[in-house]
């Protein structure tokens, strides 16, 4: 950054008190997307805030049997973690299938939240999961559900003052979670992506990523899938209904038309994977 200063808090309460003085400064985490795109031109901010010396990695299994999972986390520890089995497989997947090995290693589930990539992988499993995301500023932490939390392209609900602290997931329920990305290639962006959780009682949430600004998701779906392994038509039925709700655009990695086609395909893939895994159980 030319000229410009770079903070090195070393506690939280340090980094939120910088922010608060300073709300266009901007918070780097990994730095994997933000220098790339300060190289680029494509941002510029009067000062960095380096998240690098905060205490905010790991996992932490609350009181409730919840987990919190805290910003810094890298995403190589969440692709590895002991923690996110179950339903939560969905987010295991979805951190091992991001970029390649140096983006798995720099990057960071609070800096990819906050980025809010339409392309990203976390925001659709974060979705089927329910997690929420927690936002903490000087005097004041709150947590914004997932399902809420990605507004629009490259927008969420974190305010300029706030820093994404930790991602907070649900108590686990036994069952099977995966998260699926179709893309170019390896190691790329998804085109389209779907995260599906079902817990052994049938309770089944899907979050349709890539195909829109943030993930796409339907109440009256997760509802319609519940309940026992619905057959392919009905399944496919599902994703076209998520399809309709999709906002996708054309890009350089594929068109609206397609992305709205794959959904219903992928999904009833993913379902498939699902039942297959757990018929191999019984
Ligand atoms: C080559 C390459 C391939 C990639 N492939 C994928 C992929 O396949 N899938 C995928 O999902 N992602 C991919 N990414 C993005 C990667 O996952 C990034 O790690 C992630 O988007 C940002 O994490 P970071 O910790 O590096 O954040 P940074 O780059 O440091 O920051 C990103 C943004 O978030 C803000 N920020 C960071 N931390 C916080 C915080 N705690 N609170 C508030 N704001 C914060 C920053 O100000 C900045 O605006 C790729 C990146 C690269 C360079």
């Amino acid at each position: 950054m030319r000229g410009g200063v770079i903070h090195h808090p070393q506690r939280i309460e340090e980094a939120l008190a910088l922010l608060a003085a300073e709300p266009e400064a901007m918070p780097i985490a990994g730095g994997a997307s933000l220098v790339a795109m300060m190289n680029a031109g494509l941002v510029s901010a009067p000062a960095l805030i380096s998240l690098k010396a905060i205490p905010e990695a790991g996992f932490q299994v609350l009181a409730d049997g919840g987990l919190r999972i805290g910003a810094m986390t890298r995403h190589y520890q969440s692709a590895e973690s002991e923690h996110l089995g179950g339903t939560r497989a969905c987010l295991r997947d979805a951190a091992g299938s991001i970029g390649n090995m140096p983006v798995r290693n720099m990057g960071t589930i609070g800096g990819s939240v906050s980025l809010s990539d339409p392309g990203a992988d976390y925001p659709a499993a974060l979705a089927a999961l329910r997690a929420e995301i927690e936002l903490r500023r000087v005097g004041r932490t709150r947590t914004v559900p997932a399902r809420a939390f990605f507004t629009d392209w490259y927008a969420t609900a974190r305010e300029p003052d706030e820093l994404v602290t930790g991602i907070l997931l649900p108590a686990p329920h036994a069952g099977a979670g995966l998260y699926r990305k179709l893309a170019r290639v390896s190691g790329d962006f998804a085109i389209v992506s779907v995260a599906v959780c079902i817990s052994e009682a049938g309770a089944v949430s899907v979050a349709i990523g890539g195909a829109g600004p943030g993930p796409v998701f339907s109440e009256d779906v997760d509802a319609a899938l519940s309940g026992g392994f619905a057959h392919d038509g009905a399944v496919a039925a599902a994703g076209e209904r998520l399809a309709e709700l999709a906002d996708p655009v054309d890009d350089m990695r594929a068109t609206a038309e397609y992305r709205r086609m794959v959904i219903p395909r992928l999904l009833v893939q993913a379902m498939r994977e699902l039942r297959s895994g757990r018929e191999a159980l019984q």
